[in-house]
């Protein structure tokens, strides 16, 4: 990445999980070029079924049992999480909703409702109602789901929160869980999704499939598209009792599918995954060398170094963006830095990002 006077910047967060295939792959670039050439047309009830919309709906299904066959596209990680909190209400009927302490899900209303954050949500309310947060990783807050509860929306690994990973066994159990009680698990791979951890779809790791998925960010290789996946039975509530149940003007538009499915196979023709845990590995030798680390957390390309406090994080990251390596903090963490770079990232890239990140440590006394 360049600055605006051409300094260079090793990128070690993606946008956000964006990037996973890097800055403007040229298959990417490919695929939008020839999409503009094509059409930019759109209908918003979905009269016309588009052809990039159902390669990408199909290409999708490719990584997904086929219970999770049917794709809904739109344009946001919030908007595909507003869409599945009303597909469980639609589908149970029920009014209660259950996310996690420290979730981010979105900053939309409903998005911002189930984010499990108060100081986040405060300054908003009144919000959705019916929405309860249990600890991520606690097996006694499992009872709070009921027959009351529509869906439990959990992020596979929490992002925002400082990339808590699940426990073994805690989504095998609340899937158990909401099965007992009929409610929906819906799992955000919005930041996991697309290759991130090291496997399409991080939840595949845990041997567990949710009722729907929802996915955004690197999904589109850079552009604006985000999708919720369910069974094509599931979808079908959508189109009956209201008739038109879910509607979006841009969602599905053709050049973001284009790229979306050209990303998708990018993931698989360079076998970006079989990278991601030695990657993985040298990445986090490095992290837990740099002065003042604590702990490293994470699974695959998403991980969080701990500092002692955001007082001794932040200088370290400004001075590292200084020094040329673009790194943040976590919204509901302050004291981890974010190591989330694009999955093609080199060995040379992580062992530079490495020095750069003790240069910057040790030039701000963090130890
Ligand atoms: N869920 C998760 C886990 C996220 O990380 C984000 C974005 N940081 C969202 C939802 C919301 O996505 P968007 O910003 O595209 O609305």
């Amino acid at each position: 990445m360049y600055g605006p006077a051409g300094e260079r910047y090793l990128d070690l967060i993606s946008g956000i999980s964006v990037s996973n295939v890097g800055h403007r792959h040229p298959h990417v670039l490919a695929a939008i070029r020839e999409q503009l050439d094509h059409y930019l047309h759109l209908m918003v009830y979905g009269e016309f079924v588009q052809t990039p919309q159902v390669r990408l709906a199909e290409a999708l299904a490719s990584t997904l049992p086929p219970h999770l066959s049917c794709a809904y596209f739109v344009n946001s990680g919030s908007e595909a999480i507003e869409a599945a909190l009303k597909l469980a209400k639609r589908l149970t009927g029920r009014p209660g909703l259950i996310s996690a302490v420290d979730s981010y899900h979105g900053a939309s209303h409903g998005a911002l409702s189930v984010t499990g954050n108060e100081s986040f949500r405060r300054a908003f309310r009144p919000l959705l109602p019916g929405v309860r947060q249990i600890r991520y990783n606690e097996p006694d807050d499992l009872r709070h789901i009921t027959r009351h509860t529509a869906a439990v929306l959990l992020e596979t690994i929490q992002g925002e929160a400082g990339v808590r990973v699940p426990l073994p066994g805690y989504l095998a159990a609340v899937r158990r869980r909401c099965d007992e009680v009929g409610a929906l698990l819906i799992l955000d791979e919005i930041q996991t999704g697309f290759g991130r951890t090291g496997t399409f779809w991080a939840c595949e790791q845990e041997g567990v499939w949710p009722d729907a998925l929802v996915c955004a960010k690197g999904m589109g290789g850079g552009m604006p598209i985000g999708a919720l996946i369910s069974s094509s039975e599931n979808l079908q509530a959508f189109t009956a009792n209201p008739v038109l149940g879910h509607i979006t003007t841009f969602g599905g538009h053709p050049v973001s599918c284009a790229a979306a499915l050209a990303t998708l196979h990018v993931i698989r023709q360079e076998d970006l995954l079989a990278g991601v845990a030695e990657r993985s590995r040298l990445l986090r030798q490095e992290l837990e060398a740099v002065p003042g680390v604590r702990e490293v957390r994470g699974r695959g390309l998403l991980l969080a170094a701990e500092f002692d406090s955001y007082a001794v994080l932040k200088p370290t990251i400004d001075e590292a963006i200084r020094r040329g390596v673009l790194t943040d903090w976590f919204l509901f963490c302050d004291n981890s830095l974010r190591a989330a770079p694009p999955l093609t990232i080199s060995e040379a890239e992580i062992r530079f990002a490495g020095q750069v990140l003790r240069e910057a440590a040790t030039a701000v006394g963090a130890a």
